[in-house]
């Protein structure tokens, strides 16, 4: 639910509201904009609510036919979300570029991956430290070993480091080396780990599930901010579908149907979308051509040798011949890079 107060109501009548909701047992997200105040009301709203907030000084209108995400939903936040991390912008007209090997392998494989990925024009490193893998006998990562690369990669090269975390219990772990949070596919409805990072300041970067709506993402969302965190970004990464030419099958309709729903920044993977480097570049034109704020891709310095996901990397000239091809679409849609 939602109330629109008039542009001129006085700070009395909006204290007011905030007081009625808040008596009502919920939260209230509040976000101005020139012609007016929104309130959304979060959480479990009782039924006279919508009555009493319409019978209050300054409340133009009272729209109860609302998403059920309200602090993610673009209705109670219109103007879309930036969020900065370090240096880099994510939100805003640039498009951000996070770029990296799928699993750190080695101190020596995340830094030439770190300086590779730099100079063809990543803003951020990706790398997992923790690696959710289909199999238990496949490689599991380097775990703290791995994150601790990272950190030193970053030291170097500047680049904002972008990690997945697998478990609650690692939340202090992980927030001590990670700039941004990575949730992945396969966790995207673990509440306890949505409710953990929900808890910290740091960044999350939520990945849609293979078999999730774009409406189970967008609650999977409101976990992470109803439990304090508002800088979420979320991010299509291929679904499951009946099609096996690619490892999962790009829903470029979603990203630009979240554009719409949201005002959280929207990241595109192209990497595991398709399954195989080839294609990777055009997956990442689409769907920055569908509104994408951002890209997450991996680059290893030789695929061929890479302990995770070799298959669907780039190798980094590769990746600085798409970054360049990104340039000019980027442009035509009226982003930069
Ligand atoms: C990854 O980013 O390497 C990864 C495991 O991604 P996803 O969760 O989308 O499968
Ligand atoms: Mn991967």
């Amino acid at each position: 639910m939602i109330a629109i107060l008039s542009k001129n109501c006085p700070l009395s009548h909006k204290a007011y509201v905030v007081r009625l909701i808040e008596s009502a047992g919920c939260r209230v997200v509040v976000s101005e904009t020139e012609e007016e105040t929104r309130m959304g009301v979060v959480g479990s709203v009782p039924d006279d609510l919508a009555v009493r907030l319409l019978a209050a000084d300054g409340v133009a209108e009272v729209r109860t036919d609302t998403a059920p995400y309200p602090m993610v939903s673009r209705e109670s936040h219109p103007d879309p979300t930036r969020i900065k991390i370090r240096d880099v912008v994510v939100g805003g007209t640039e498009i951000a570029i996070i770029a990296g090997p799928c699993s750190v392998e080695s101190q020596g494989q995340i830094m030439d991956s770190a300086r590779a990925v730099r100079a063809g024009g990543a803003g951020m490193l990706r790398g997992g430290a923790f690696k959710p893998r289909t199999s238990p006998y496949s490689f599991q990562g380097l775990e703290k070993e791995g994150l601790q690369h990272l950190a030193a990669a970053r030291a170097e090269t500047g680049l904002p480091v972008v990690t997945e975390i697998v478990s609650s219990e690692d939340v202090e772990l992980v927030a001590e080396y990670a700039d941004v949070f990575q949730v992945g596919a396969r966790n995207m409805q673990n509440f306890r780990l949505l409710n953990a990072v929900g808890r910290s300041p740091k960044p999350v970067l939520l990945k849609r599930g293979m078999s999730a709506t774009v409406d189970e993402l967008l609650h999977a969302a409101e976990y992470i901010m109803s439990a304090g965190n508002p800088r979420v970004m979320l991010c299509e990464r291929g679904i499951r579908t009946f099609g096996n030419h690619t490892r999962n099958t790009l829903d470029v309709g979603a990203i630009a149907v979240l554009k719409s729903r949201t005002h959280l920044p929207v990241i595109v993977d192209p990497s595991h979308a398709a399954g195989l480097r080839e294609f990777v570049p055009q997956l990442a034109m689409a769907g920055i051509a569908a509104g994408a704020d951002g890209i997450i891709v991996e680059v290893h310095p030789d695929p061929s040798v890479a302990m995770s996901d070799g298959r669907q990397s780039l190798t980094p000239q590769g990746f600085a011949d798409m970054v360049a091809k990104l340039r000019p679409l980027a442009e035509a849609v009226g982003r930069t890079l």
